[in-house]
């Protein structure tokens, strides 16, 4: 049985009459960049997260950056951010002339709490928190320490979407939080697509000045600002997907337990939890000292895996000019070096789970 590391058809899918009428009613309408399907997106998006604004845009990335740039970080400033994380957050930050300064994640793949305060320096501006994978980092004392220092907080929210920490969505912690729909992410659009979620107005309002070359009203500058909009077409498809995302999550939480009950393997360790916090399984990420020989065994039966991530951003060749070398972070080296992301998608059927759980445990 051949088994791709995700199936994004699937969810398509699913759905198929619903994404088709929508794309239809949004072709024929004849209003194709912001208009009455990204209005509507930005209120239901915001209801579901609970914060009061959101602003559509363009990517993740953009989120990220932008977030940094409306928030005036800039050359010299630093931002705490994990190790362990996508290279889009770090590039959110470095976008802005600011520098990453990198922590260890905890046992669970998130910022370590613990390790944050020996990191803050007089130049420090924000945290840069990473729900990475789909789990809730533990926000509580992120928080405190954020506001103990005058600490600006900035959630990467592109792999949580709906996970919670104590009750709480993921992006509504701090000023801002960063998403992306990027067509593999649990909120997924068929194409490219961020937003922001905030509390703030005035942060609202900055967002949508950026989006648009810098712009309120046409042709009337305020700042050098950028072209990031969310398409008509790809709201319209993700007010689509909102209103399945909590069936959806449902679905990635049962395929979830399964892996938990049936996958026996010494070598094998599971995802843990913190407590408080919700996963919505962005990835299922196991861990194994033999992970390359995992790889190429899995690979032999045909099933798909993918490394989340292989050369964590420290040691990345974009980022060499930041002067880190191999044994800066070593538990976030030890992570790209065992983490490996099983199949973990919308639409598994049970064939297919019985057959990854056979081939890892007989392993
Ligand atoms: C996907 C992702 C991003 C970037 O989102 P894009 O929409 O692809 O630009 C940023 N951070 C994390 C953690 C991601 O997984």
């Amino acid at each position: 049985m051949k088994i791709m590391p995700n199936r994004m058809d699937r969810g398509f899918y699913r759905y198929q009459e619903e994404f088709e009428k929508k794309a239809l009613e949004v072709l024929r309408s004849g209003w194709y960049v912001l208009g009455k399907e990204v209005t509507a997106f930005e209120e239901e998006f915001a209801a579901y997260t609970g914060a009061k604004y959101c602003v559509g845009l363009a990517s993740g990335l953009d989120a990220l950056w932008l977030a940094f740039r409306v928030l005036n970080i800039k050359e010299g400033d630093e931002v705490i951010v994990q190790g362990n994380t996508y290279i889009a957050s770090v590039m959110g930050i470095t976008i802005n002339g600011a520098t990453p300064v990198f922590v260890e994640p905890d046992d669970y793949y998130q910022i370590n709490p613990a390790k944050i305060e020996e990191k803050i320096t007089d130049r420090t501006k924000a945290v840069l928190a990473v729900h990475l994978y789909g789990q809730a980092s533990d926000m509580a004392p992120v928080v405190e320490l954020c506001k103990k220092y005058k600490l600006r907080l900035v959630e990467d929210c592109a792999q949580s979407h709906g996970a919670c920490f104590n009750g709480k969505m993921t992006g509504t912690f701090g000023d801002i939080g960063c998403f992306s729909f990027y067509p593999s992410k649990n909120l997924g659009a068929f194409g490219d697509g961020g937003a922001i979620v905030t509390d703030d107005e005035q942060i609202a309002k900055d967002m949508k000045v950026y989006r648009n070359y810098g712009s309120e009203k046409r042709y009337y500058n305020k700042v050098v600002g950028t072209n990031s909009r969310l398409d008509e077409i790809q709201a319209g498809l993700l007010r689509v997907r909102l209103s399945h995302l909590d069936d959806l999550t449902e679905e990635k939480r049962r395929i979830a337990a399964r892996y938990f009950k049936e996958l026996h393997n010494d070598k094998i360790l599971l995802p843990r939890f913190i407590e408080g916090a919700t996963h919505v399984y962005h990835q299922f990420v196991i861990r194994c000292k033999e992970r390359d020989e995992l790889i190429a065994y899995l690979d032999e039966k045909e099933i798909g895996t993918i490394i989340h991530y292989p050369i964590p951003p420290h040691l990345a060749e974009a980022y060499r000019y930041l002067g880190f070398k191999e044994g800066d972070f070593p538990m976030t080296e030890r992570l790209a070096k065992e983490v490996l992301s099983i199949p973990m998608y919308n639409g598994m059927t049970e064939e297919e789970q019985t057959y990854i759980i056979d081939a890892i445990n007989g392993f």
